[in-house]
């Protein structure tokens, strides 16, 4: 039998979809892990709620307005409160093995960093940050002996399936997408969706930031951005197949022709499985019936229907700052689609108008650290704030 992992963590997004679900996994093996700190954005009550289940050390709220209310809280559990941005970083700081970085956005990018920089396991759900600040993040990574290991699905698949051969014998990496709710949906249909319907994901429960960005499939955009920091592979090396089963996730092309994918059920559970016990195996929640499975189907992403997937290619292509500007723009352009100041075809064209306007500026600089990269970001976010009344006002 394998031994069993014992070790400590902290969940940074705990309160999330992604943390929830790792919350989940560590329920079932309480006697393996212990819990040194968890964070979230608002919500300081569930927050106090986890830290006093999961018996953490400490708890931050991102909002330093909360930190009385989750003082008061904690109060009599001898857990340690802490609020705003510097308390993320501090949560990122204390000295756990392994680091679950569930935040939403380029939010992510300074705790997380936080981890890397003391060598910690990293656990990297978000994917912001690798879009905006990718060759940094990676580069502190390496520099500080920080073991990355990828939550996302497809990049779990990626990474299970590249150890049955080398880097250099991989011929191609593939990532499948489910192509989101409006996969079937004509053009003029898809300028008409509603956040109702983009929120409506076939196989996936998510957080709303990334749901929407399945549905537009900027998801799958961020994602090829992604697998080209964390496996060192070129716009070319990466190509994305639509599958709308959600039951093959990724996988590599060895140079012999060998295909290995990786394979289950559409939860989140089991890439955080893979990475919370890695490198040993732990029980699971969810298995893949194949007799259950009527059928398998592929098909190639449709970038007219979907610009969001030709906007980050391009921006890969671009490099510098321009991935940084695309994240940015699109939370912007996210946030606002969800308050419906815009409608869905104005999220991509946000994000083409702010990337025209930064290239016009000459502000694509690659962001050599971490406050270079905020501030890029945040240059980005004013422009496309900007941008906002006049790309709204654009009939589609
Ligand atoms: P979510 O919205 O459900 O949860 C986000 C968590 O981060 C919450 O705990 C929230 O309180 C916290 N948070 C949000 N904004 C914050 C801020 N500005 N500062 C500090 N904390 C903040 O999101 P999610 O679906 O769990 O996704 C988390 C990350 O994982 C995202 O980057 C997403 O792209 C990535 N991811 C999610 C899934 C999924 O299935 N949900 C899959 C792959 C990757
Ligand atoms: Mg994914």
């Amino acid at each position: 039998a394998v031994a069993p992992v014992e070790r400590s963590v902290t969940l940074l997004g705990a309160t999330g979809s992604i943390g929830s679900s790792t919350v989940d996994l560590i329920r079932r093996a309480r006697d393996r892990y212990r819990v040194e700190a968890v964070t979230a954005a608002k919500n300081a009550a569930a927050l106090a709620a986890l830290a006093r289940e999961l018996g953490a050390r400490f708890a931050a709220v991102a909002d330093p307005a909360l930190y009385d209310e989750l003082k008061t809280a904690l109060s009599g559990s001898g857990i340690e409160a802490g609020a705003g941005p510097e308390a993320l970083v501090e949560a990122a700081r204390r000295p756990a093995d392994w680091v679950m970085a569930a935040i939403t956005g380029a939010a992510s990018l300074k705790p997380t960093l936080a981890a890397a920089d003391r060598g910690a396991i990293v656990a990297l759900a978000n994917k912001e940050c690798l879009v905006c600040a990718g060759t940094l993040f990676m580069r502190r990574a390496a520099a500080a002996g920080a073991t990355v290991l990828p939550v996302d699905s497809e990049h779990n698949a990626v990474f299970q399936s590249l150890a049955s051969g080398r880097r250099a014998e991989v011929a191609r990496i593939i990532i499948t997408a489910s192509g989101g709710p409006f996969r079937t949906w004509p053009i003029e249909r898809i300028r008409q969706a509603t956040v109702e319907e983009a929120l409506k994901h076939p196989n996936w429960s998510m957080g709303p930031k990334i749901t929407i960005d399945s549905a537009s499939m900027m998801n799958k955009g961020l994602e090829i951005i992604e697998a080209h920091h964390l496996f060192a592979a070129g716009a070319d090396e990466i190509d994305v197949l639509v599958h709308p089963q959600s039951i093959v996730h990724g996988g590599v092309e060895f140079v012999d022709g060998s295909m290995v994918a990786q394979i289950g059920p559409p939860d989140m559970r089991v890439p955080i499985a893979h990475c919370l016990a890695w490198p040993a195996r732990m029980a699971g929640a969810t298995r893949l019936s194949f007799d259950k499975l009527a059928s398998l189907t592929f098909e190639a992403p449709d970038e007219v229907r979907f610009p969001a997937l030709r906007l980050a290619k391009a921006a890969l292509t671009t490099g510098q700052g321009a991935p940084t500007v695309l994240n940015a723009a699109n939370e912007i352009a996210v946030a606002a689609f969800l308050d419906r100041k815009i409608g869905f075809p104005h999220i991509a064209a946000l994000v083409e108008a702010t990337l025209d306007a930064s290239a016009a500026r000459g502000v694509l600089r690659e962001p050599a650290d971490p406050d270079e990269a905020v501030a890029v970001d945040h240059t980005a976010r004013s422009l496309a704030r900007d941008l906002l009344p006049e790309i709204a006002a654009k009939a589609f």
